[in-house]
Formats: C-alpha cells, sequence, structure tokens
C-alpha cells in the first residue's frame, strides 16, 4: 500500500476507538491497534480453537484426513491462477463460516470496487503440508485456512507497507473469528486462518 493507503487505513482504525498516529507509516504501534481492532469485531468467546498442534488436532482432527473436509461453492467469481475456479474443499467444521465471510466480502463489492481483484484471486485452501520453515502442521493441512491474492501477499512482503491486502477483508474475516496473518504476524497477508 502507499503511503494515502496506509493513512486512510490508520484513519479508520483511529475512528474506531484504537488510537494510532496517522503518518502513512506502518510500525508497531500501527500493528497493535490493528490488531486491537480486528480483536474486537470478532464474536465473543471466539468459535475456533487455540492455535498449537495440540489444540488443532483436539478441535480438527488428524492433519491430512480428508474425511473432514466438505465441498462449498464459491458465492462469487473466483479465479485461480488466471482460470475460473467454482469451488473448493474445507473443514466441516470451518464451511458455514467461510460461506459467511465470502457472503460478507462479496457484499461490499459495490462499494468497495478495489477490494474485487484481491477477493477473487483464490490462492488455495486444504493442502497437506507443514508451516514454512517448520515441523508443525499449517491451518491449511486441515482445510481450516484460504490464501487470497497470493502474488500480491507474498510469505515475504510484511503487509501493508508492501504487501497490499485489503483492510475490509480482514474484517470480514474477523467478524466469524478468523485470524489474518497480515495483521496479526505482519507477514504472509494472502494467508487467513480459523484459530483463536
Ligand atoms: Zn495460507
Amino acid at each position: 500500500m502507499n503511503p494515502e493507503q496506509i493513512k486512510a487505513m490508520q484513519r479508520r482504525i483511529n475512528d474506531a476507538g484504537f488510537p494510532l498516529v496517522i503518518d502513512g507509516f506502518w510500525g508497531p504501534k500501527s500493528q497493535a491497534a490493528c490488531r486491537a481492532y480486528l480483536r474486537s469485531l470478532m464474536p465473543s468467546p471466539n468459535p475456533w480453537p487455540q492455535p498449537d498442534q495440540v489444540s488443532l488436532r483436539e478441535f480438527y482432527g488428524e492433519p491430512g484426513d480428508e474425511g473432514n473436509l466438505v465441498m462449498i461453492e464459491f458465492p462469487y467469481r473466483m479465479l485461480y491462477g488466471g482460470q475460473a475456479v467454482s469451488r473448493t474443499r474445507v473443514h466441516k467444521k470451518c464451511a458455514a463460516s467461510l460461506l459467511r465471510v465470502l457472503a460478507a466480502i462479496q457484499g461490499l463489492f459495490n462499494d468497495a470496487p478495489d477490494i474485487v481483484d484481491e477477493a477473487s484471486d483464490y490462492g488455495g485452501c486444504f493442502n497437506f503440508r507443514p508451516k514454512r520453515g517448520g515441523r508443525s502442521w499449517s491451518l491449511h493441512a486441515w482445510g481450516a485456512a484460504i490464501d487470497l491474492d497470493a502474488d500480491d501477499n507474498t510469505f515475504r512482503d510484511s503487509w501493508p507497507m508492501r504487501a497490499d491486502m485489503p483492510l475490509e477483508i480482514m474484517e470480514a474475516f474477523a467478524r466469524e473469528g478468523w485470524k489474518s496473518a497480515g495483521a496479526f504476524w505482519g507477514y504472509d497477508a494472502m494467508h487467513f486462518e480459523a484459530t483463536a
């Protein structure tokens, strides 16, 4: 995002009651205010498990168990590597929630047409793999995570200085209790997962 876009986001977070300096620079204070803001949108108690491997196994079952997956139809036109894709498999416990998130995002398209590109660029859901550079399982291994607009929101790009995932999309996930990697970890902004 450019400094003007970052300022607009800072203003939005500030006006929501999470004070920060509106200067177009995203430092630790902006990051903390943004996290607190997104947490404030989440349901209480949060419906999702803590992100440690024991809690995840308890809640989601064995990683890679395709018996826990169900198919969902995307509510709007989605592209995967430029090709139209109409559905994906997701953990059965996340399916209804993810559909509500996507419907909420779709509902923003008229008022915020600039988010359509990021929201429509599907980057994967179920993927039986460990976390990058680690031994623990990624939430993708349970089908409890989804990636959007991977090209502009890579694992390395810091958010929002380099990555461009819009706050509106993160808000839609937060309202269902999902975490946005860009806001919570500052990188990998393509990634959204159903953990508390
Ligand atoms: Zn991911």
